[in-house]
């Protein structure tokens, strides 16, 4: 049986009052979760959330990692630097790294080994943006994405990843992909993870992002292909982010 998993993406929100606020919202709720729940916060408030986390089953994610282990890379935080705050997850090639900072697929790769060779579960993010969908190129862009992964790593380590298949055109727009739509790029990706290892591709969660809220976490996580979601803007809300977990 897969893991599910539902991990919220602050991205740069937050303050050390709303942090403490959300965090103890969310722990309150979540006495006996019944599946892995991450929160992915960013880099300076990590010691604030591993201290406010210490005796909750909510797990600390980051949201980027360097592809460097250490030296000169002014800006850059590396995995061993996460984990000595109790990071076990971290987002790689979220689309607005990829668009904003130029994170090319290669980059995306080393950042995902970075990560594991530390021990941290990388959360691999792939998507298309609306042209790519138009032009029928959901599958190519995708596959190009994931398989620039599975290229460096291990076919051991295929078990040790999570994807997250995030739509670009449904990033924080309000639009969400139909069930049906997610389940079958979620079924392609897992097509492609078998093609380097068959047993760990039933093992890896492929999670959903993409305006996923209270009222259709429902739906998309009853696909079966769909173990879970990266959540955005509601995971900032506590009351929203616990009904998406209480969703699966
Ligand atoms: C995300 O940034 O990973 C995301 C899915 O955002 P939102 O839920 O706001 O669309």
């Amino acid at each position: 049986m897969r893991q599910k998993l539902i991990a919220g993406n602050w991205k740069m929100n937050g303050s050390l009052s709303a942090n403490a606020d959300l965090l103890s919202g969310v722990c309150a709720g979540l006495s006996q979760p019944h599946c892995e729940v991450a929160v992915c916060v960013p880099t300076p408030y990590l010691a604030q959330a591993q201290l406010a986390l210490a005796e909750s089953k909510l797990k600390l994610g980051a949201q980027d990692v360097s592809a460097h282990a250490a030296g000169a890379y002014t800006g850059e935080v590396s995995a061993s630097m996460l984990l000595e705050f109790g990071v076990q997850y971290v987002i790689v090639g979220h689309s607005e790294r990829r668009a904003y900072h130029s994170e090319s697929d290669a980059v995306v790769a080393q950042k995902t080994l970075a990560a594991l060779a530390a021990g941290l579960t990388p959360i691999v993010c792939v998507g298309e943006t609306l042209e790519q969908r138009e032009a029928g190129q959901t599958n190519d862009i995708v596959a190009n994405q994931l398989n620039s992964v599975l290229a460096v790593i291990s076919s051991d380590d295929v078990a040790r990843i999570v994807v997250a298949y995030e739509p670009v055109w449904a990033i924080g727009t309000g639009k969400t992909a139909t069930p049906s739509m997610a389940q079958e790029v979620h079924a392609f990706l897992r097509s492609q993870l078998a093609i380097k290892n068959a047993a760990a591709a039933q093992l890896v969660a492929i999670l959903y992002g993409g305006s996923m809220k209270p009222d259709n976490a429902g739906e998309l996580l009853g696909m079966a292909d769909i173990d879970g979601g990266l959540i955005g803007g509601a995971a900032l809300k506590a009351a929203d982010f616990l009904a998406i977990i209480q969703a699966v």
